[in-house]
């Protein structure tokens, strides 16, 4: 049992009258000045992730293929499907904005990376229901930051995309499926969106099936003259 007598400072005894002397106040700072360099070093960690993440948008584009891994989409008596025809136009696409320089690629229709999704574009291609109508619709997202940008998109792919088809813009037929279309409320708020319904699976199955060179032109040229003048601003389509 220890002696207690040893360790009980006698009564009135004051610190300094005996035993090791206090040590000094620098060595009590050093911990905090750590202590705050640490917290230093954190704060512009975080300030430089923050910084990355809302910083410029990657070159990158993505074209997603309507309906691809989720579900045939619209289809034909005879079995004409409308991802038979999104997925390989989609595919195409790709590949020749590659051939241009850029970062492309094609997406399922409910990726999961569409939600925040950042980059110089985001584009959506389907084809529209096997009836008797000829032409083709564009939907720019229509709210939010890029909602100018998105509507300077629209307007470059209808330009483009209707005289490499031929094809009518038939805006008569544009549905809130288009303009509520969901990737519109999934992708980053700054990056351009638009869906194109390609055209009818009826009326215009053999430029669809057939004629896909034509479409896949029309749809590149009208990226590509969106992508040299984006910044620009929106005109009045
Ligand atoms: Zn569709």
């Amino acid at each position: 049992m220890p002696d207690l007598r040893q360790t009980a400072p006698a009564s009135g005894a004051t610190e300094g009258d005996h035993g090791a002397p206090p040590p000094p106040q620098r060595q009590r700072v050093w911990p905090l000045l750590l202590l705050a360099a640490l917290s230093v070093a954190l704060v512009a960690l975080c300030v430089r992730l923050l910084w990355l993440r809302a910083g410029p948008a990657p070159r990158r584009i993505g074209v997603i293929a309507g309906h691809w891994q989720s579900d045939p989409g619209a289809t034909c008596p005879d079995g004409l499907r409308e991802i038979d025809i999104t997925l390989p136009i989609a595919r195409a696409v790709v590949e020749r904005l590659k051939a241009s320089g850029y970062e492309a690629e094609v997406l399922p229709e409910y990726s999961s990376r569409l939600r925040g999704y950042r980059g110089l574009v985001l584009l959506s291609l389907h084809a529209d229901s096997c009836v008797a109508l000829t032409g083709f619709k564009v939907a720019g997202r229509g709210f939010g930051p890029s909602s100018a940008a998105s509507a300077h998109l629209a307007e470059c792919l209808i330009r483009r995309y209707g005289a490499a088809t031929g094809l009518p813009f038939h805006v008569s037929t544009i549905t809130p499926a288009m303009t509520s279309y969901h990737a519109f409320h999934e992708a980053a708020p700054g990056t351009p969106v638009a869906i194109v319904e390609l055209g009818f699976l009826g009326a215009d199955r053999r430029l669809l099936t057939a004629g896909q060179e034509r479409v896949v032109q029309g749809i590149v040229e009208g990226l590509l003259e969106f992508l040299a003048s984006a910044g620009r601003p929106a005109r009045t389509p």
